[in-house]
């Protein structure tokens, strides 16, 4: 069930049962030749609302714009300073946990979310460590990756093998492909499996990367490919949220 399409009413009856809410959050990045600038929001989304039926959970408004300074030199890409993504990450926890959300899982889907979203998470609990005792509910968030949910490593391994790399890697092509069938790309790749290393700030990684993958091949990837990957992702997440909510 969605945040978006639910009443006031509806959101404080879903409180009685529960206070959990799963929020997904993304980048608008570019993907390579043939990714969609969106991959990562709408891989986030997609996953996340599959996890909220599964689970019976209520799923938040999708955080479509992360921390993807690294990509800037390649146009379409935008991008949150770390320190503006902690503040949006911690007002929206703060606005929920008002209403008495306590447990927050985001579901990610950009590696270069992951230091700052754990910085966000710190700088949650130590408002709420530094709180004049007693006024404040007890939160806790947890962060996973869609492609953390059980078995979709395995599944990509025997797909892609080393073709899978770790930006714009067929995996997550494959995902907005079977979520956008209608905005299926082609474009030559060459060489056919990117470069690998490291970067740092955007002229660096065009300087390394010039089309923008780094060490994936996503000409690999198909629709069907794409909703074997979400059907793992979905059943191994919903699985996590589930012990977690329960522990
Ligand atoms: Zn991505």
């Amino acid at each position: 069930m969605q945040l978006h399409l639910q009443t006031w009413p509806e959101v404080e009856a879903y409180l009685q049962t529960s206070r959990g809410m799963i929020l997904p959050i993304g980048s608008t990045e570019q993907h390579g030749p043939i990714g969609l600038i969106g991959t990562d929001a709408i891989c986030a989304e997609i996953v996340a609302r599959g996890v909220g039926e599964t689970a019976g959970a209520m799923v938040g408004p999708t955080i479509g714009v992360g921390m993807a300074q690294h990509h800037m030199a390649f146009p379409g890409s935008v991008t949150l300073r770390p320190s503006t993504l902690i503040a949006v990450v911690r007002d929206i926890v703060e606005s929920l946990a008002v209403h008495g959300f306590e447990r927050f899982y985001f579901i990610n889907a950009h590696g270069g979310n992951i230091a700052t979203m754990t910085a966000a998470f710190s700088e949650i609990y130590a408002a709420r460590s530094m709180a004049p005792a007693g006024n404040v509910a007890p939160i806790k968030c947890r962060l996973r990756n869609w492609w953390q949910g059980e078995g979709v490593g395995q599944i990509a391994k025997e797909l892609y093998g080393d073709a899978e790399g770790s930006h714009a890697t067929p995996s997550e092509v494959a995902v907005t492909q079977f979520a956008h069938p209608e905005a299926i790309k082609h474009a030559p790749l060459d060489p056919p499996i990117a470069p690998r290393g490291d970067f740092t700030d955007a002229a660096d990684y065009r300087r390394r990367f010039p089309d923008g993958r780094i060490g994936s091949n996503p000409a690999l990837a198909t629709p069907e490919a794409g909703k074997r990957l979400y059907d793992a992702a979905v059943a191994g997440l919903a699985k996590d949220y589930q012990s977690w909510m329960a522990s």
